[in-house]
């Protein structure tokens, strides 16, 4: 999609720090880390957010979720992890294109602490 942040560091036009990738998605580290471990795993056709899952193209989360599942015993977060998706703007969703946060490698504390 042409106007979208994570297309273009998918295509390599905008640099990233790579830290996974395979056919159907694309790990890269948070720019703005909330954690020593903080990996951003985005699907490489264009989605644009969670509601937009479908029969179509759900298949994809699965494929991310195992990648998740590998780099995070990768990194050894032995003692657990977190995976946050935004969807919407009241969850705070800043870039419209499906994302996975891995969160890890400190306690992380409550999962919502705003009300
Ligand atoms: P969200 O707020 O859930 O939409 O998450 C978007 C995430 O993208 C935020 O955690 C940002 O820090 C991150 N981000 C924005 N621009 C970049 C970039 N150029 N490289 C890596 N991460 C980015
Ligand atoms: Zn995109």
């Amino acid at each position: 999609m042409a106007d979208c942040l994570f297309c273009k560091i998918i295509a390599g036009e905008i640099p990233s720090k790579k830290v996974y990738e395979d056919e159907y998605c694309y790990a890269f580290e948070d720019i703005a880390p909330v954690a020593p471990v903080h990996v951003l795993f985005v699907p490489k056709k264009h989605i644009s957010s969670a509601a937009e899952l479908d029969g179509e193209n759900s298949a994809v989360v699965a494929k991310i979720y195992e990648a998740i599942a590998r780099v995070a015993a990768e990194m050894k977060l032995d003692g657990g992890w977190r995976v946050v998706t935004n969807c919407g703007p009241d969850a705070g969703q800043t870039v419209l294109h499906l994302h996975f946060h891995l969160i890890g490698g400190r306690p992380l504390g409550v999962m919502v602490s705003e009300k």
